[in-house]
């Protein structure tokens, strides 16, 4: 068994590598780059070595310098994770060149899978099944035009080196041909530098559904079954089971063969996923799939796997490795219950699923030890511009389908996320989709519903009336007296108080009637009922934004605007230091160094969480060490300007 073990890699997927690595005893070496450098990968690994600055061709991307910090750490063996270098042929061949293991296939076989094209014609000789198409080397466009006609439409062109849903366009007739083609050729010229496409016939009523295998130094190939990843967008997976809804023990076998055939007959080693796009319109049937592509590593959704099979892929891959045979012959590997994988991410589902970058400032999951938690970040840890931003897996087991369903339901709604968006409350909704439940879905199924998938959920009035507490607090009114409650329009009558209060809700300004009693404090809802905080509520202060917790869903509240002007605005200090509130884009800067500013003068405006925060001078001054400028990235406490007293 090897001994030490370089992760070429980042994120959940290098520390779940590590997790194992060190159970089995071997040392653990991470890679980071400058953004990384406090990552939860570098804390966790036994040493760690700087790649190069942000960007991933400056660092996951280097090879070279790669390989060259693993020589000089002395690792036997490296593990190239997924996305980056895992299927880079020409790094698994540079690793073996210099004297190490590359935790993965061997180089050929990695190429005979690298383009699809060239991986379709190789499986055809095989005898394994593949979509009907063309994947010829002729790029006329007259010709390719001709053959998707000869398919016969809808079909699909897909770029041959492509990955990640990325250089593919759906046409479903002949007039759309030339334009879908070539936006299909620019996309997949721009991320994989080739743009050779393919036209495939598109399956009706398509599920993916893929095989997991195992091969050996020995020859031994076997699957650990099948993942169902249908539910997708943009044709990436949001949620993947094991087993597949409606799979029988016939299209079991022959789908299973099918992937182990396909890896013999590239001389397959270690892990690697079989891809089929599957006809679901009359059930799954043993003529009913094709091969699709082969991803030659470990894939994202492997921990659907292990719950189901109780193997640990990441051991095995360690062991195939080392040159140990295959821990288990494919008789002695069975399933047990169900298993689902959901992927959070800071991105935003009403917004077009935007990615979104800053602070975690909460991360909190379920208390439960049925749930499997796989990230790479924790609680204060950024998520950066720079990769993709994945914030975990959820992954939940239970004995039968609907109950891993509903405990998965359960786990994200048990969890609490913020200071990015996050995509929770359209997993939690997705899970709970009557369709999916029913076993009636396709990969269509996200598109076809997506305005009630991703509508944002509407805050209750126990949210409200707790936000709006916690804010109230934020001017310490304790005791009704002083604070909010000093406005001119606020009344009292027999020891009530009533006043009505602006704030901004999820970015938005609404304004509510507030009172305040010997109860304590309550909310008048739309309905002119009057609400009380729910104490059961988890909230969140974050310098002046409050958020409250309510089923995976957080909603923001911030005072508006010009009750910063009565505050003082940001964080100020005696020596006139002005710091940035909290993380987020400058939006405008109103001063110049040098400026002289009274106090009250606006200073300048953050955006972040689409809510505009407005930064006034604290007192009279002059602006010194201005350090922001407009559409500049800030993080909470940064330092903004300085200002110093006119007299000094
Ligand atoms: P799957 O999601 O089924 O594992 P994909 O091919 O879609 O297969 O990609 C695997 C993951 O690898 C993606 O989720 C993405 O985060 C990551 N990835 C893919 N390509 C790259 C790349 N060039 N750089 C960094 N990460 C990548
Ligand atoms: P990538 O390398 O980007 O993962 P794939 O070839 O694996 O590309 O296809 C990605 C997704 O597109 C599949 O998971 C499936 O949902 C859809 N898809 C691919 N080929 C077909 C097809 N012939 N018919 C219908 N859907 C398809
Ligand atoms: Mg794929």
């Amino acid at each position: 068994m090897i001994k030490s073990l370089l992760i070429a890699n980042r994120g959940e997927i290098a520390c779940r590598i590590i997790r194992t690595a060190r159970r089995m005893g071997v040392k653990t070496i991470a890679v980071y780059s400058e953004a990384d450098a406090n990552a939860l990968h570098v804390r966790m690994a036994d040493e760690a070595y700087l790649l190069g600055p942000a960007p991933a061709s400056d660092s996951y991307l280097r090879a070279g310098r790669i390989l060259k910090i693993a020589k000089e750490a002395g690792a036997e063996a490296i593990h190239p994770g997924y996305g980056f270098l895992s299927e880079n042929a020409d790094f698994a061949e540079l690793t073996q060149d210099a004297g190490m293991i590359f935790v993965g296939p061997p180089p050929s076989a990695i190429r005979a899978m690298g383009l699809k094209d060239k991986a379709k014609e190789l499986m055809s000789e095989a005898g394994v099944p593949v979509v009907p198409g063309y994947h010829g080397s002729n790029q006329n466009a007259e010709l390719l035009k001709r053959k998707a006609y000869e398919i016969g439409y809808p079909v699909l062109i897909k770029a041959v080196a492509g990955g990640g849903g990325k250089g593919m366009r759906l046409v479903e007739k002949a007039l759309q041909f030339d334009e879908a083609l070539t936006a299909a050729k620019r996309e997949a010229k721009a991320a994989f530098g080739n743009d050779d496409v393919l036209i495939e016939k598109f399956i009706d009523s398509p599920r993916h559904i893929e095989m997991q295998i195992f091969g050996d130094a020995k020859g031994n190939v076997v699957h650990l079954f099948e993942r169902d990843c249908s539910l997708q967008r943009r044709h990436q997976k949001v949620i993947e089971e094991a087993p597949a809804p409606g799979m029988t023990a016939a299209v079991r076998k022959a789908m299973g063969k099918a992937a182990c055939d396909a890896a013999k007959a590239v001389g397959y080693q270690g892990a690697g996923t079989v891809e089929f796009i599957v006809d679901g319109s009359q059930g799954l049937r043993e003529d009913g799939f094709w091969f699709m592509e082969m991803n030659t590593r470990l894939q994202v959704e492997h921990p659907v796997t292990e719950m189901v099979t109780g193997r640990d892929l990441v051991e095995w891959q360690l062991r195939v490795a080392s040159g140990e045979k295959l821990p288990l012959m494919q008789d002695a590997l069975s399933l047990s219950g169900h298993a689902v994988e959901a992927r959070v991410y800071a991105e935003d589902p009403s917004n077009g699923f935007l990615p979104s970058t800053g602070r975690l400032i909460a991360l909190g999951w379920p208390d439960d030890a049925a749930v499997r938690i796989d990230s790479g970040v924790e609680e204060g840890d950024v998520i950066s511009p720079h990769y993709d931003p994945m914030i975990a897996k959820v992954i939940v087991h239970g004995e039968t389908r609907r109950e891993a369903m509903t405990a998965l339901e359960r786990a994200l709604k048990g969890s609490t996320l913020a200071g990015t968006s996050n995509n929770i409350a359209f997993l939690a909704s997705l899970v709970a989709d009557r369709e999916f439940l029913a076993e009636n879905f396709d990969t269509g199924l996200i598109d076809r519903n997506i305005e009630a998938l991703t509508a944002r959920p509407v805050p209750s009035d126990s949210v409200i009336a707790s936000g709006v507490a916690a804010l109230m607090a934020l001017d310490e009114p304790a005791d009704a007296k002083g604070g909010p409650w000093a406005a001119k329009d606020a009344f009292q009558v027999h020891g009530t108080r009533e006043m009505d209060m602006g704030f901004s809700l999820d970015g938005e300004t609404v304004s509510r009637r507030v009172r305040f009693d010997r109860n304590g404090l309550s909310v008048m809802d739309e309905d002119d009922q009057w609400q009380r905080p729910d104490t059961r509520l988890r909230v969140l202060k974050a310098g002046r934004v409050v958020y409250v917790f309510d089923e995976g869903v957080s909603t923001v509240f911030a005072p508006l605007a010009h009750r910063d002007v009565e505050d003082g605005g940001g964080d100020s200090s005696a020596d006139g230091s002005i710091r940035v509130p909290m993380h987020g884009r400058i939006i405008a800067v109103t001063v110049s160094e040098g400026d002289v500013v009274e106090k009250g003068d606006m200073l300048f405006s953050v955006e972040a969480m689409k809510m505009e925060h407005a930064v006034i001078a604290p007192k009279d001054g002059v602006v010194q060490g201005l350090a922001i400028a407009v559409d500049q990235q800030v993080g909470d406490g940064d330092s903004a300007m300085r200002i110093a007293s006119s007299d000094t």
